[in-house]
């Protein structure tokens, strides 16, 4: 019970600060709704909780968490799709301005699949869900076949950040938007060993520190 009391003292903690000493908050959110300017395609790490790290408050930013952040090709074939569900909705309801794909240094969706253990599971739910990173993977292994495994996993996390990016823009109703310049599309990754933050540039596909 000692995690769940921690949570519930988090809770009362919240509640006094967004309830009792600043109410106008949630009283403005509940009465005209939420309308958060940026999406965040976030990994369901615990170290790496995108409100936490980006200090946002509630309404600030649409998070949408799943294994090793990645965004699928826009596949129309009227199967369950969680990830472009929620992309759709912070694109088409909420109208954000800006989407970032948020990836993480210790990524363990992206270790498995370098150390090659996707593909192994029978019935395993991370296997097809993981798919999408597999051509990063022969990639890096071919062409960074001289580096240790640790920095074939942080090319590889980047890597994915890449192509979650590009995914990202073969949905129709994201690319007419950017290409209206009503919408900007980033790539971050958070390092967390030392805490810096990079940014992705899509025209070099590298990445550089901006915090
Ligand atoms: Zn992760």
């Amino acid at each position: 019970m000692g995690s769940l009391d921690k949570l519930l003292e988090g809770f009362k903690q919240f509640k006094q600060r967004y309830y009792i000493a600043e109410p106008e908050l949630y009283a403005k959110l509940v009465d005209r709704g939420q309308t958060p300017k940026i999406l965040v395609i976030a990994c369901c790490d615990s170290r790496v909780h995108p409100a936490q790290v980006l200090n946002t408050n509630p309404g600030d930013i649409f998070v949408v968490r799943n294994v090793a952040n990645l965004v699928p090709p826009f596949e129309n074939d009227g199967k369950s799709h969680g990830t472009s569900a929620a992309i759709e909705y912070g694109v088409k309801h909420l109208k954000v301005e800006h989407i970032i794909v948020f990836g993480h240094g210790q990524c363990g969706g992206i270790k498995s699949l370098m150390a090659g253990g996707v593909g192994l599971e029978k019935g395993s739910f991370i296997d097809p869900w993981m798919s999408t990173a597999v051509p990063a993977r022969g990639k890096i292994l071919k062409e960074h076949s001289e580096k240790s495994f640790e920095e074939q996993c942080q090319i590889c996390e980047q890597a994915v950040i890449e192509v979650s990016v590009k995914n990202l823009l073969s949905f129709p109703w994201i690319k007419s938007r950017v290409d209206a310049g009503k919408l900007d599309v980033h790539g971050w990754y958070f390092e967390i060993e030392k805490g810096i933050l990079f940014e992705l540039n899509q025209k070099e596909g590298s990445f550089s520190s901006i915090c």
